[in-house]
């Protein structure tokens, strides 16, 4: 089989409209050489981004792979148009030896659709008192440079000050779940008006803050690097705002769904909103935009959190928190970023693929498109759109709060190392499906 590819008239993120010759894994022109035998991809019309970088994803492997395997979460990615995934270390066992993470990063490699990048624990089991084995994590073959209690919060200031001084030696960062955890016990929701009406226990947008505004001061204090995980209310991108105009060297994500979604949708009882951090309201959502779009909030971030049937279709307070994300993340910020024209394309390509791969060092991805670059790319067509359908997914969970909806921006093509990897995640689907019929 031929690995050249003639990807011709598609419009570049930059507005430019450039064909791109593909061989070697590389973009190696912008021709198609005379008797190249490359295939041909019509691209007109569609427009091409750097592949899609995502630095919060629970692949849920080893250990829940009833929810996801790093195999199907890949095949949601490069459906997702994401060529690298940073892999959360909430799994079982915990990523926090040198071990784990390069079990993950090996079965990474022999999914072979996308860069898996594993996170490393901040503290041993995720438990908030020991740091975990950081320097070894760094030193082994999947090189950390991200630590994270993700799913839990490193609510102890001294090891978080301790952890941010330790990432110091090798550019890591910490990239901190803010959720102060006394002020949030057995939270169920956002805390407001609704979770009185509803009468579940409320979540206050100030135990995220705090954490956020304690951990920027330690940060600067250490002089060390801090990422913001989820970020959901407008408080807490005024402290980030703050942070930046002092020169801490602060970075923060949103996630898709908290773009989109507000805590009303809670009164149908129904757990598929039910996600950590909770949804909030309309004038979070719309700070969070706002904040996105001015670059205050670097980069989106899916947090793709898929759970199995029985922990997400059963009451509310025994649900499990979390939604899926890769598949639907890049069309909810065409509907909430580039149809409303807070972001152009570039914006995009920056905040979804060029930042989160400056983040986390990674190599090859979030490049420009130039002869020579790995061919990390993805092919989106604005005009076009899609129904969700759950049953559809590419992820072993079902878990989507967008089931039903019609969003704009449709994938045509992801290309991982020069292959195209959609395509491919598309026909083992179908060989599943048909398998199981
Ligand atoms: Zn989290």
């Amino acid at each position: 089989m031929s690995n050249k590819y003639f990807i011709s008239g598609g419009t570049l993120d930059d507005g430019s409209k450039k064909n791109l010759f593909i061989s070697d894994g590389k973009i190696s022109g912008f021709e198609n050489p005379a008797n190249s035998g490359a295939q041909v991809i019509d691209a007109t019309g569609k427009i091409i981004l750097p592949g899609l970088v995502d630095l919060h994803t629970h692949l849920r492997e080893p250990g829940k792979e009833d929810s996801e395997t790093v195999l199907s979460a890949s095949r949601a990615g490069a459906k997702g148009g994401f060529t690298a995934l940073s892999a959360m270390p909430n799994t079982s066992p915990v990523a926090d030896t040198a071990g784990v993470v390069e079990q993950v990063l090996r079965l990474g490699v022999e999914a072979g659709l996308c860069d898996v990048f594993p996170i490393g624990a901040v503290t041993k089991n995720l438990q908030g008192s020991e740091l975990s084995e950081i320097g070894a994590m760094a030193d082994s073959a999947a090189a950390v440079r991200i630590f994270s209690d993700d799913g839990h919060c490193v609510s102890n200031p001294a090891v978080m000050r301790r952890a941010l001084e330790y990432v110091k030696k090798f550019d890591g960062v910490i990239a901190q779940h803010a959720q102060d955890p006394d002020l949030t016990v057995n939270a169920q929701m956002n805390e407001g008006v609704i979770s009185s009406i509803l009468g579940l226990k409320g979540w206050p947008p100030i135990a995220e803050e705090a954490i956020i505004a304690r951990d920027v001061l330690l940060t600067e204090h250490v002089q060390s690097r801090l990422h913001v995980c989820h970020v959901t209310t407008a408080g807490g991108v005024e402290i980030i705002r703050w942070a930046k105009a002092r020169g801490i060297n602060v970075t923060a994500e949103v996630t898709p769904h908290h773009l989109l979604l507000t805590d009303d949708l809670a009164a149908s009882y129904d757990p598929v909103y039910k996600v950590n951090p909770p949804l909030r309201t309309e004038k979070d959502v719309h700070a969070l935009r706002e904040a996105l779009a001015e670059g205050i909030i670097d980069i989106v971030a899916t947090d793709h959190a898929p759970h199995p049937a029985e922990n997400k279709e059963c009451e509310w307070q025994e649900a499990a928190f979390g939604m899926l994300g890769l598949e639907t993340a890049l069309s909810i910020i065409a509907l909430t970023m580039v149809e409303t024209k807070l972001l152009d394309w570039k914006g995009v390509a920056e905040r979804f693929s060029r930042a989160p791969a400056r983040i986390g060092g990674y190599a090859h991805q979030g490049g420009e498109l130039n002869v020579g670059e790995m061919a990390n790319l993805t092919l989106i067509d604005p005009a076009a759109s899609w129904r969700v359908d759950r049953n559809l997914v590419a992820s072993r969970s079902r878990n989507t709060p967008f089931h039903g909806m019609e969003l704009p921006g449709v994938i045509s093509e992801t290309f991982f190392r020069g292959v195209p990897t959609l395509r491919n995640a598309e026909l083992v689907q179908q060989l599943n499906s048909e398998n199981s019929q």
